[in-house]
């Protein structure tokens, strides 16, 4: 589903990936660690065209999102392109970004209906299966600030689910919650990845890598030093880098 190659790309200056390669597969989660600034919000951005890459390439479904042609030079798709593709990728992020004039199911419904042109009683219809799913189906005609952060988190994944995403990426997703509610949004992501969906999470919750995860990528200072099972980088990790990290979190 995901193929990154020597992905490259700086700002400035600074060098923030220097050659990342990862694979995901089909169904697969992939659970990405890492200590601030080691460029993993960075390498999602890239995958969702939010950034576009100085190097190396990156394939989501077999299609291009951008490459290195022969001579160095980056290649990037057409605006059109992009757009078409952005919609088949979810992203949740950790401040969850929802219109605050738009009630839940209103937020749901606004990419489906405003950028697919799905019929407003259609996507009304699956709004309610999605927040049935992420546990709100009573909060339909709630405003986000009526909701705590947890609830507004799951809100968040209805709507990214609303788009019919084929590639799903998280970016600290329960960070910005109070403790009590950071289970509630890990369990709804346990859900997802129980049904199949191919997931890409940034997170600090190890215990949610180790119950969740296929796979394991522990990033550092812009390249992935190491990647394997949950309990081969959480239990016995191979670089003193990834030791150090887990000491800390853990
Ligand atoms: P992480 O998500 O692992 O904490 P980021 O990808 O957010 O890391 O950031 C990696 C580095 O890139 C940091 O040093 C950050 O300050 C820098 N950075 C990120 N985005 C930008 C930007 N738009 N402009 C300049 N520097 C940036
Ligand atoms: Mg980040």
């Amino acid at each position: 589903m995901v193929r990154a190659r020597g992905v490259r790309k700086h700002f400035g200056h600074l060098e923030v990936l220097k050659g990342i390669d990862l694979e995901v597969r089909q169904g697969e989660v992939v659970v990405v660690l890492g200590p601030s600034g080691s460029g993993k919000s960075t390498f999602l951005r890239c995958v969702n065209h939010l950034e576009t890459i100085d190097g190396g390439s990156i394939h989501v479904d077999g299609e291009l999102i951008g490459f290195e042609a022969s001579g160095g030079r980056v290649r990037h798709l057409r605006k059109r392109e992009i757009t078409r593709q952005r919609r088949e990728i979810g992203m949740v992020f950790q401040q969850f970004n929802l219109f605050p004039h738009f009630t839940v199911v209103q937020n749901v419904i606004e990419a489906p209906v405003g950028v697919r042109g799905e019929p407003r009683d259609q996507a009304r219809e699956r709004a309610h299966a999605l927040l049935r799913r992420v546990g709100l189906e009573d909060k339909a005609a709630a405003y986000p600030r009526q909701l705590s952060g947890g609830q507004q988190q799951r809100v968040a994944i209805a709507r990214a689910l609303a788009m019919r995403p084929k590639l799903m990426l998280f970016d600290e997703p329960t960070s910005a919650l109070d403790p009590e509610l950071v289970g509630e949004v890990l369990a709804v992501m346990k859900g997802l990845a129980e049904d199949g969906l191919t997931m890409i999470v940034v997170t600090h919750e190890i215990g949610f890598a180790r119950e969740v995860a296929d796979r394991v990528v522990f990033m550092d200072d812009g390249v992935v030093v190491e990647s394997g099972t949950p309990a081969d980088v959480l239990d016995r990790p191979a670089s003193p880098r990834t030791k150090a990290f887990l000491s800390r979190v853990l």
